[in-house]
């Protein structure tokens, strides 16, 4: 799973190691264990005895020093690293769909917004809501409801670009991040994106095909003047156009206001 949490540069990001949270811990270790010889030798040396004597005479108490502590504390790293993979994942994974959550999706935009300012680049959003999902809860119940939510989520996750990223943002509601990408391109990924939620199908406990359509809003930083927030708020403006002209649709936002000279 590709979740980059901004901790601190440790050893692997210095040397481009595997950017692994539970190799870091354990590359962390190693360092710690350092110490455990490192110490022996400085009371040595303080209590009067040459470093090279103190060295050459405990050749045997040095070796089980090093190993030992280095396999103990790379363990323990390993251990450590391992589990705040997992509360990671917890954290910033919805874990209905498996895609990213909306705690996942505020850190992103905020990260990929200043960038895209930084570089004088476009940002997209597409912000796309499932078309009367309350009626497959009230028609199929809900059991078939988280079944249908978890198909769209992945057919989005399975179809989008290294450069999109999807999460999702509420109960049946799913925002995609557009690095890089003006309004048309953004579009034409909001097209790709509502004809893939429209092929996932789910079958009833009855047996019955259940599909969904969905009405997605597109925003561009180009269009719209504020931070990532406002951004997100056009294409939500764009969205409920979408619903108001008949569902199953894309709609971008377009700057209405008239300005009074
Ligand atoms: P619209 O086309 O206007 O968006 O209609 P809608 O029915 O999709 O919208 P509405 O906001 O009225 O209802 C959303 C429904 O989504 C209501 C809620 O029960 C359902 N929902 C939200 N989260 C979940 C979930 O995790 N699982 C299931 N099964 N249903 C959910
Ligand atoms: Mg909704
Ligand atoms: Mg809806």
């Amino acid at each position: 799973m590709n979740i980059t949490v901004a901790i601190s540069r440790t050893i692997p990001d210095l040397f481009h190691l595997p950017n692994s949270h539970r190799f870091k811990r354990v590359l962390q270790g190693l360092l710690l264990s350092i110490g455990s010889p490192l110490g022996w030798l400085i009371i040595s040396v303080v209590e009067g005895t040459p470093v090279l004597q103190a060295l050459g005479g405990n050749v045997g108490l040095y070796l089980y020093l090093s190993i030992s502590t280095a396999a103990v504390f790379m363990f323990l790293g390993a251990y450590i690293g391992a589990n705040e993979e997992r509360l990671m994942s917890q954290a910033l994974v919805d874990q209905l769909t498996g895609i990213y959550n909306n705690r996942y999706f505020h850190e992103h935009l905020h990260i990929e917004y200043s960038r895209a300012r930084r570089r004088n680049e476009a940002l997209s959003l597409i912000l796309i809501d499932l078309d009367h999902f309350k009626r497959i809860n009230d028609n199929y119940g809900h059991v078939v409801g988280d079944k249908l939510l978890r198909r769209v989520a992945q057919a989005m996750k399975h179809c989008s670009r290294e450069w999109e990223t999807v999460a999702r943002v509420g109960g049946e509601e799913f925002c995609v991040i557009l690095a890089t990408s003006n309004q048309q391109q953004a579009f034409t990924a909001a097209e790709r994106f509502r004809q893939v939620v429209s092929q996932a199908v789910v079958n009833s406990e009855e047996g019955k095909d259940v599909r969904i359509t969905a009405s997605a809003g597109i925003a561009t930083s180009d269009d719209v003047v504020g931070n990532e927030w406002d951004l997100y708020a056009a294409a939500d403006k764009a969205m409920y156009q979408a619903k108001e002209s008949g569902r199953n649709r894309c709609c971008a936002y377009e700057i209405t206001e008239v300005f009074a000279h």
